[in-house]
């Protein structure tokens, strides 16, 4: 049976097709956009309403084995913010209860998503031997299509594979590394740092500072990483966080790793937390940005910090072992066999506190210095920064210069002299850069061809806000949200949760590989090789770039 809809006479904003709010119908069949439907097709009055692709979060937290960690670190969570089972029309057995917080359980992620207009998530952190976890995970997260990037910056045959200058080792073992755990991008947290953390060597803090152990450096671990993602074609480049997340005078190293790129594509996430100028606290913002701005191979998002509660959850364990001891807030640290590291700190971001100030601050900067929206997008790496349920505020702050500007006058101003903010930034954002930055822009970083768009062909992920004066509520209630042509959101209200589509890559690699990997899993793994990869992937992997 086709399933047909117009969605009538909305004002629409589909930047990649060069759509800037003309007034015209989008329509769907059978779980794409088609040019036109024949008369009689049921409708969606969306008039004086305003239209845009389903957001695609290129970077958050919410299916891993380490937001688990993170919801049973957070009980109090569980118990401040209970989210009972949506009164749905497509019968009880996808309805699920739940809890909400900073880290919500999987039903609950996917139902807030979807009650926010974003229709494509991706977790930004997986351990790969914990890629069954994730999996489990995304599947009890209704309303998405979700995928995963696998960690690979401190894993321990990739290390020896950089230490032995064996490039093409490393490229065929992180293709069969995506494969066997069902991933879609190659990740890179801290590189080296975590391993020389967990190994009794002090963190590294310059990219071609040495991990002892095995000779090699950040650098690299980022040149052959980078290498292997493009020679693989893989639709996302290498998507970086880089040493010394989070302390004073990190922009140096930030600004060393991407000259480190030397030309190759490559995306930097969540800036904000590496853009802090030295030795005391400073926003190092406009350098970085001035760096992004130049180089067209080069894309990031932002990680803005919001002020509220927030869950740091990260591969970056000393990080995480100096925000515990500053904080004094509890903590989990976890060593995932010999592939990454894994730390959770609950954090609260207080806008007298002039630290989390200056990070909200440097957020916006790098927002509002931008020259390329479709190479800085949104992010608040969910729950890092904040929920994403902070997105509509983030907008409106990108969008309301007065908004902006009030909230500026009721932050600890002890660290913003000299930053771009406090001298006043006019810029607002338009809808069109908001379609950007939230949807057509991080799909095209993506390599989501069928995602952030309107076009003939695409996926029918469409989310209808009805205008309202206030951005904010504007963005966190859309009238009607439409996941690959199935009406999920009316009126307001989450009405269906279909479950998502998989987003993954099985890129070729030499099987040469395989015998010596073999050989490394049967000394150092607690599982057998034969026994890693994850059976049962749904959905097909998706094409490698042209
Ligand atoms: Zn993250």
């Amino acid at each position: 049976m086709s399933t047909r809809l117009r969605i009538l006479g909305g004002t629409v904003h589909d930047p990649a097709n060069g759509v800037d709010g003309e007034v015209r119908d989008i329509c769907i069949e059978d779980g794409h956009i088609v040019a036109d439907l024949p008369g009689g097709a049921p409708t969606l009055d969306a008039r004086g309403m305003i239209v845009m692709a389903g957001g695609v979060d290129i970077h958050s937290h919410l299916a891993s084995s380490s937001c688990n960690h993170a919801r049973r670190l957070l009980p109090e969570e569980r118990s401040a913010d209970p989210a009972p089972a949506p009164a749905l029309l497509d019968g009880a057995a996808s309805s699920r209860s739940g809890t909400g917080g900073t880290v919500p359980t999987t039903f609950t992620s996917g139902y807030r998503y979807a009650g926010l207009g974003y229709t494509t998530v991706f977790d930004a952190a997986v351990a790969p031997v914990m890629a069954r976890h994730s999996h489990a995970e995304l599947e009890d997260t209704p309303c998405v299509d979700g995928g995963f990037f696998a960690l690979m910056g401190n894993d321990e045959y990739l290390l020896r594979q950089v230490a032995a200058g064996e490039k093409e080792r490393a490229r065929d073992y992180a293709a069969w590394l995506l494969g066997a755990t069902g991933a879609y991008a190659i990740k890179i947290v801290n590189p080296g740092g975590v391993e020389a953390w967990k190994s009794g060597q002090r963190n590294l803090s310059g990219i071609d500072d040495v991990l002892t152990a095995h000779g090699v450096t950040p650098r690299a671990i980022l040149e052959t990483l980078a290498d292997s993602a493009n020679q693989l074609q893989l639709p996302h480049p290498v998507h970086i966080h880089c040493n010394n997340l989070g302390l004073p005078g990190n922009v140096a190293v930030t600004l060393a790793s991407m000259q480190a790129m030397a030309g190759r594509r490559a995306h930097f996430t969540h800036v904000q937390f590496h853009s802090y100028g030295g030795p005391g606290w400073s926003s190092g913002a406009a350098q970085v940005i001035e760096y992004v701005n130049s180089h067209p191979e080069l894309s990031v998002d932002v990680g803005q910090v919001m002020f509220g509660p927030a869950t740091t959850i990260t591969a970056d364990g000393p990080v995480e072992y100096l925000l515990h001891k500053s904080s004094g807030r509890k903590w989990v640290n976890i060593d995932i066999e010999l592939e990454t590291g894994c730390g959770i700190v609950p954090f609260q971001y207080k806008d007298k506190a002039a630290v989390s100030a200056l990070q909200w601050a440097i957020g916006l900067e790098l927002f509002l210095l931008s020259r390329d929206p479709w190479r800085v997008v949104l992010s608040t790496d969910h729950p890092n920064g904040g929920s994403f349920l902070s997105y509509p505020a983030l907008i409106q702050l990108l969008m309301d210069r007065s908004v902006r500007e009030e909230r500026l006058k009721q932050v600890n101003p002890k660290l913003l002299a000299g930053s771009a903010l406090a001298d006043g930034l006019t810029r607002e954002y338009t809808l069109n850069e908001v379609a950007i930055i939230t949807r057509a822009g991080p799909a095209r970083l993506l390599g989501l061809r069928q995602k952030g768009h309107l076009g003939t062909g695409a996926d029918a992920d469409v989310t209808v806000y009805a205008r309202n004066a206030d951005i904010a509520q504007m963005f966190a209630t859309p009238r009607y949200v439409i996941k690959g042509g199935t009406l999920v959101v009316e009126e307001g209200q989450l009405r269906r949760a279909p479950t998502g589509r998989r987003l993954h890559v099985r890129p070729g690699y030499d099987d040469a590989l395989l015998p010596d990997l073999k050989r490394y899993f049967d000394a150092h793994s607690t599982i057998a090789f034969e026994n890693y990869p994850v059976q049962g992937i749904p959905d097909d992997p998706l094409p490698l770039r042209p």
